[in-house]
């Protein structure tokens, strides 16, 4: 499979080079240059197949023969090592439980599946080391770091803005041995990523060191994000299936998308986001316009002008009226999110973060206008509620138990640099290679 670029103006490459640069030379995203169709006698017995099994055949086209069979197969287990649970919560509303990996964020299967696949490329790559630079405003930096804690001739960088990220992330951002170097920013998420940004144009930095971003825009995060729909597919019945996906980059959404466009049945999605808007404006309106960036307590979909919506554009050929039959968007403020993380704490008994509150609350929204018993709805969970401890506590007035896994990494010590401007953030850079 070949890449091309969306903004046209770089030639198509291999899967290994879309990897390493994450972004086309002409600052385009990459996308597959041909649509892929999967048999319909492979969708129709899902059942009868294991997961690995089924994931291989979803992305082996958009690898081709650039990584052999086994290594692929043994990538993929690794990537989907932990449980992937669909729960009934009410009558035809699902929640698929994306948080049971190392970070409990979904952001774990895109980041292992990335973080392997450079580590398979590395060799013919470059005699310089490679070092994974980004910046973060939380869910990230904790699944890259782990993703990349056992490649070692990878070192990677993570810069978090101090006092802006939960303890919970801040622990899984510092606590993972040596070939993860932590730094904690005295400034905003803006100013982590200005200074990612100017390293990658310095051009004594790219004498020296082979620099890459870990970016969500990446095909080697985007990708594999497809596997879940069709593991969730694979355990729920006939009826027709409606996926409501918590946005804020629209990768994990557009990567439903891309499913469908394969031949996963998907009635229809939903895009929810919280008031950072755009994407829902655009499809009722149809204008496309940006405002600024507001702070919400979902912050990890705090965008508003979401990078991946480019390739959905791609998929839709355009086509405005496509979109809107495809995906509808619904966005909430914090307000109605801590309703709804409420009501789902006291009359379902079920915990949910913000971010997937919202997922919930788009589901309940287009259900409700439908009122079609014919049909299935799933919303994507895509954090676990400790990640954001303090605002669900205040929530639902009641303490959140500690799973087994974070229990270990809160009696670790943390290790981090501070620094307050570029220029210790170069020295940083140079110094570690
Ligand atoms: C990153 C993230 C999202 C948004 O996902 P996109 O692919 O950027 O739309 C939603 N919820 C959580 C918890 C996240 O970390």
């Amino acid at each position: 499979m070949k890449y091309i670029s969306l903004n046209h103006n770089s030639a198509p490459t291999s899967f290994k080079k879309a990897v390493i640069n994450g972004l086309a030379p002409d600052k385009g995203l990459y996308f597959p240059e041909k649509n892929v169709k999967l048999p319909v006698s492979f969708v129709e017995s899902l059942k009868s197949l294991n997961d690995v099994e089924i994931c291989y055949e979803v992305i082996r086209s958009y690898i081709g023969d650039e990584i052999p069979k086994n290594k692929l197969l043994e990538i993929i287990k690794d990537t989907i090592s932990f449980k992937i649970p669909l729960k009934k919560i009410e009558q035809s509303i699902y929640s698929l439980e994306l948080f049971h990996g190392p970070t409990l964020a979904f952001k774990d299967i895109g980041a292992k599946f990335m973080a392997s696949c450079l580590n398979y490329f590395k060799d013919s790559y470059t005699s310089k080391k490679i070092t994974v630079l980004v910046a973060t405003s939380g869910d990230t930096g904790g699944a890259v770091a782990k993703g990349f804690s056992n490649t070692k001739d990878i070192d990677v960088c993570i810069l978090y803005p101090k006092g802006k990220i939960s303890e919970v992330q801040k622990k899984q951002i510092t606590t993972n041995g040596s070939y993860v170097n932590a730094i904690e920013v005295e400034g905003d998420f803006d100013l982590c990523q200005s200074m990612v940004k100017k390293a990658f144009n310095d051009e004594e930095i790219n004498r020296n060191i082979a620099l890459t971003s870990a970016n969500s825009i990446n095909i080697a995060r985007w990708l594999p994000q497809m596997f879940y729909y069709f593991l969730a597919y694979k355990k729920i019945n006939n009826k027709r299936n409606v996926f409501s996906v918590p946005s804020g980059n629209f990768g994990n959404i557009c990567a439903g998308i891309l499913a469908k466009s394969m031949g996963l049945p998907i009635d229809h999605f939903i895009a929810a986001t919280n008031i950072n808007d755009t994407i829902p404006r655009y499809i009722k309106e149809g204008i496309f316009e940006p405002n600024n960036t507001y702070p919400t307590i979902s912050n990890a979909m705090d965008v508003s002008n979401p990078s991946n919506f480019v390739r959905i554009q791609k998929i839709y050929n355009n086509d405005l009226q496509k979109i809107r039959k495809n995906i509808s968007g619904f966005s909430y403020d914090d307000k109605t999110t801590k309703q709804a993380i409420k009501k789902l704490f006291t009359s379902e008994n079920y915990l949910t973060d913000p971010h997937s509150a919202i997922g919930y609350l788009g589901l309940k929204e287009y259900m409700g206008s439908k009122n079609d018993d014919t049909l299935n709805g799933i919303f994507i969970s895509t954090a676990h509620s400790i990640k954001f401890k303090d605002v669900v506590e205040d929530t639902i007035s009641s303490k959140i138990k500690y799973p087994a896994s974070i229990k270990n990494i809160l009696n670790k010590e943390s290790n981090y640099q501070s620094i307050g401007s570029y220029s210790e953030l170069k020295e940083i850079l140079l110094n570690r290679n």
